[in-house]
């Protein structure tokens, strides 16, 4: 079977330690597969973060076998903002890499809503 590259858990991550219960978080979202806690600097007056249990380093290293996984993940993102209440629209964002802004090395959506966005971002 292929395998994600960088797909290996690790202590030094920050999401992968949320996920292991080390470091504490709000878990919103549960389910098999993934995990919603609040952005703890929050960009939007909803400002949730969706990842995976399983270490993916972003996506860019997304494969074809993680497809179930991202369907998750945006189904998840979904439900949140459903039972959030963002009915006017919100916003889901996923930084990739140096130039897309990603600080935290473990793919992760953020779900932003509660107030208008702008088009482009910074
Ligand atoms: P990125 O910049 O990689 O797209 O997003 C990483 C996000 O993780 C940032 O919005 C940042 O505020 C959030 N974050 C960083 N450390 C923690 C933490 O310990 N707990 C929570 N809940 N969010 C965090
Ligand atoms: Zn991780």
């Amino acid at each position: 079977m292929k395998t994600t590259p960088s797909s290996s858990p690790s202590s030094d991550c920050l999401f992968c330690r949320i996920v292991s219960g080390d470091i504490p978080a709000n878990r919103i979202y549960e389910d098999e597969l993934c995990i919603g806690f609040p952005d703890i600097n929050p960009q939007a007056p909803i400002h949730m973060l969706i990842i995976p249990k399983r270490h993916i380093a972003s996506a860019a290293n997304a494969v074809a076998d993680d497809n179930g996984l991202l369907g998750s993940l945006m189904a998840a993102a979904s439900a949140i903002a459903r039972n959030e209440k963002l009915s006017k629209g919100y916003r889901i964002v996923v930084n990739t890499g140096d130039d897309g802004g990603q600080t935290v090395n473990h793919l992760h959506l953020h779900l932003l809503g509660g107030r208008r966005m702008t088009w482009p971002p910074g």
